[in-house]
């Protein structure tokens, strides 16, 4: 064995109904005053929950957050904190509300409590990315690791299962490409696989019955292990291939991971066979590309990337993107090999 394992320090609280903890955590924060963050769709939602948990600490609410935290909205957001005087940001929503307080913390310091609603895992993770002009960049620093985050499974209760899905599917990504990495290592491939097998039987459940609450707690706990994985080791294909779909064909962010996980999988089945052997384990499988496609077909999300609105022109298109700066993954990545997996992925075809 040959390993670096680096813990990160975030606090997380999780329990059914551990919203109502809010206020105790900017206490232990030394918190009085934080501004509170949502998307425009979720703001009655949040000011709900400020009202009814944060205990008159709420410097302001702003409503702006946006996929892909474009600079814009931080720029807005920046304003608002110091005209309020907050002390630290609670951001309440999906990978995009939290993207807007770590964009906050990489510019002033100020501590960040996450309440994530999605299963992105975002609120786990010292990375940002960050778009300015139409370009989307990424930047890993601890600064931007939220101090504290609260898991309260009946949050993710209002996701209407095509986010539901998808997002899951997008956490389950990160804990596949963890088994993987480069800088891949004991800890975090146990929580990998658990965080596997915990959305592998959660998300089925959970979409068909929307009132199944074990279900989403344990969808919640595997995004939690998801998120730490992606955290804390480098990822490969699959994410790359994800940055490209996103950022270059302005394709939905969850949906691409979703689709695309069993075609990375595929690519890496023989390079990566002990990942693969994991991965299957924890999916009840031999074969964990065939188990991931699987798990999608039962979520009723978009089964193919033409069904996601790609234009068949863009597949060769895409494989040149994809290829264009090197970077690690266990089978090398080809230009034929990247637009094969995109082929199957735009038919939908079983990987
Ligand atoms: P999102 O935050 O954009 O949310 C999707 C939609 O769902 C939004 O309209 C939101 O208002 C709504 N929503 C969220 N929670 C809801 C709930 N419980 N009930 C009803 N509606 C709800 O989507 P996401 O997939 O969570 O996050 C995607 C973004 O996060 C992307 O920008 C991605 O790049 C980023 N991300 C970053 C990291 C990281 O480590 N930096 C990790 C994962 C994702």
């Amino acid at each position: 064995m040959d390993f670096v394992y680096e813990g990160l320090p975030t606090r997380v609280v999780f329990a059914k109904g551990a919203r109502a903890r809010a206020a105790a955590e900017l206490e232990r924060l030394g918190v009085q005053r934080a501004l509170v963050l949502s998307t425009p769709p979720q703001e009655d939602q949040v000011r709900g929950f400020a009202d009814e948990h944060l205990d008159g600490r709420v410097a302001g609410v702003f409503a702006g957050a946006a996929m892909h935290t474009p600079v814009e909205v931080t720029e807005e957001a920046m304003a608002v904190v110091k005209e309020s005087g907050a002390e630290a940001t609670v951001a309440f929503g999906g990978g995009s509300t939290i993207g807007l307080g770590k964009a906050i913390a990489l510019r002033t310091g100020l501590p960040q409590l996450a309440i994530p609603t999605t299963f992105a895992g975002s609120e786990m993770t010292p990375i940002l990315g960050q778009t300015e002009a139409g370009r989307k960049t990424t930047l890993r620093d601890p600064k931007v690791l939220p101090q504290a985050v609260i898991y309260d499974p009946d949050l993710v209760a209002t996701l209407p299962a095509f986010i539901a899905g998808p997002s899951g599917m997008n956490a389950i990504a990160h804990a596949i490409e963890a088994l993987y990495a480069e800088n891949a290592n004991p800890i975090i491939s146990l929580m990998a696989q658990e965080s596997i097998r915990a959305l592998g039987t959660a998300l089925p459940r959970m979409v068909e019955d929307a009132g199944d609450e074990a279900a989403r707690g344990e969808a919640l706990y595997g995004a939690w292990l998801a998120g730490l994985c992606l955290g804390s080791v480098g990822m490969a294909i699959h994410h790359k291939i994800c940055h490209t779909l996103g950022g270059s064909f302005d394709l939905p962010h969850a949906d691409v991971h979703c689709l695309m996980i069993p075609y990375s999988a595929a690519y890496n089945r023989e390079a990566a066979a002990d990942a693969m052997s994991r991965a299957a384990t924890a999916l009840q499988s031999d074969d964990a590309p065939r188990a991931l496609f699987a798990l999608l077909q039962k979520l009723g999300v978009k089964k193919s990337l033409a069904e996601l609105g790609m234009a068949p022109a863009d597949i060769d298109r895409a494989a040149d993107i994809a290829v264009e700066n090197p970077y690690y993954n266990p089978r090398p990545v080809t230009r034929d090999g990247v637009r094969d997996m995109l082929q199957a992925a735009y038919e939908g075809r079983p990987p």
